[in-house]
């Protein structure tokens, strides 16, 4: 019989999207499957059986975690932890490895990766940190061979020891995640176009060398095309209807995007799709492809209006890119949802009124402003340590919510009025809505656009109560 393995995602007081390195709290309306611990799940079926928790989407207390994975008795458990809930996640699997002695607990996630010998001394209940979930070195350890350590960091004879992160040379695959045992009725997204949705990967790390970015550390390695279309024949059949492709820039090797995209069309693979891509990789040819295989809607990390902290931050990326970027998509029908970054060192108030008015020329179909966040392992934060910028450093911080970064140029609570006046000016015009509702193609968009509307009513609402308190 196969040893049990849990793969979790804690449960937590804020719904907090933890995959990819990433650590945000969600404002409400969007939750997708973690496809860290599905890519894991994948890689450890081949010799364990293996059970998702995912806590945090179902909602469940501590309690009832816990008396769950006291039931399932793994032999080891693998759980997923983000800067902004740092506490909460390393406080939780501190108490299953007190309730549990005999049980390998395993992190996973950005502050872990970055900085695992530190994390491991500071966390003694610690007996591994993934390094590199895309990699099948963790059978080893599991298997209780540490002769080579790649990918991890351990403990043996109470002393950490941290081994290379290696990747892929050639195109990586695994065996198709255990999507089947996920709860598919709690996850969302708030620009999808239908549910069921689950989360699938086609690359990982990045070509791009953002100093504020924990991606940059990785180098972009792709998953084989063959591999990829298996896992989505799979979740068809399942019935799930939309799919997240999370790499972090999606598509950033035009043969690889093209060949993914005619084995979708091959395959007459009917699922709609959303993904994350650098304006640079966005040109007419995969915009073609990719609208013909499903896609309808693509992030795009835009940042700033203004070049020089475009330049500054190693973006590598023109103003005259970004816009031809929306354009294109917009040509094809496909969505935009705008990242962009307010409160960065060296922006001006001015600069920040650019960004915003850039984001309503661009005619993004969304907008997503958030705070500079000093993410453990990028140059920014280095930076900001060397400067004395930060209001905290412990690394616990979503730049959803709170600027930690203060240079002395634009107070606190200006970016906070500034981010308001963003969301304001962004969403708050009649052209915007009158656009939004007439490019309603399902009943599930109609659904969200309502629920987005309430939202940011409520949002309004406890920012003009916190402001007169
Ligand atoms: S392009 Fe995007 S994912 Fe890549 S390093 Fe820059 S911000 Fe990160």
């Amino acid at each position: 019989m196969k040893e049990k393995i849990v793969l979790l995602n804690p449960p937590a007081p804020t719904l907090n999207m933890r995959d990819m390195y990433s650590s945000t709290v969600s404002k409400g309306l969007y939750c997708w499957p973690q496809v860290d611990l599905l890519v894991l799940s994948g890689i450890l079926s081949k010799e364990f059986d293996i059970s998702i928790i995912d806590a945090n989407a179902l909602r469940l207390t501590n309690d009832q975690t816990m008396e769950i994975i006291k039931k399932a008795a793994p032999y080891a458990l693998i759980f997923m932890a983000g800067s902004s809930s740092k506490c909460n996640d390393l406080g939780f699997a501190y108490k299953v490895k007190n309730s549990f002695r005999d049980m390998l607990i395993i992190g996973e996630g950005g502050f872990l990766r970055n900085n695992p010998v530190q994390e491991m001394q500071d966390n003694v209940f610690l007996d591994a940190v993934l390094l590199n979930f895309t990699s099948d070195d963790i059978l080893g350890f599991l298997k209780n061979d540490t002769s080579e350590l790649n990918n991890l960091a351990v403990r043996k004879n109470d002393v950490v020891i941290c081994g290379k992160t290696k990747y892929s040379t050639g195109y990586f695959s695994y065996p198709v995640p255990r999507h089947e045992q996920l709860d598919f009725s709690k996850y969302r997204l708030s620009h999808g176009r239908r549910i069921p949705l689950t989360s699938v990967i086609s690359s990982y790390g990045c070509v791009g060398k953002c100093a504020f970015c924990v991606s940059s550390n990785i180098p972009y390695i792709m998953r084989d095309v063959d591999n990829i279309t298996d896992e989505l024949r799979y979740v068809e059949k399942l019935g799930i209807r939309e799919v997240f492709f999370r790499d972090v820039s999606f598509g950033s090797v035009k043969k690889h995007a093209l060949a993914l995209c005619q084995n979708i069309i091959e395959n007459k693979i009917k699922l709609g799709w959303v993904c994350d891509m650098r304006a640079d990789s966005i040109d007419e040819e995969r915009m073609v492809s990719m609208k013909r295989a499903g896609c309808h809607a693509i992030h795009i990390g835009v940042e700033s209006a203004n070049q020089m902290i475009l330049d500054r931050y190693s973006k590598n990326m023109k103003i005259e890119t970004i816009e031809q970027a929306f354009r294109l998509a917009h040509k094809h029908g496909i969505k935009t949802i705008g990242y962009f970054i307010i409160g960065i060192p060296g922006e001006s108030e001015e600069d920040i009124i650019n960004t915003i008015d850039f984001a309503i020329k661009l005619r993004c179909d969304y907008a997503s402003f958030n705070f500079a966040i000093p993410i453990v392992g990028t140059e920014l934060r280095k930076e900001c340590l060397e400067n004395d910028w930060l209001n905290s450093d412990d690394g616990s911080f979503d730049g959803s919510f709170s600027p930690v970064i203060e240079t002395g140029s634009i107070p606190y609570q200006r970016l906070r009025e500034l981010r308001d006046i963003a969301f304001r000016r962004f969403y708050l015009r009649p052209e915007y809505i009158f656009d939004r509702i007439t490019k309603l193609k399902t009943v599930f968009e109609a659904k969200m656009l309502v629920l987005e509307f309430l939202n940011m009513s409520k949002t309004a609402v406890l920012n003009i109560f916190k402001r007169n308190r």
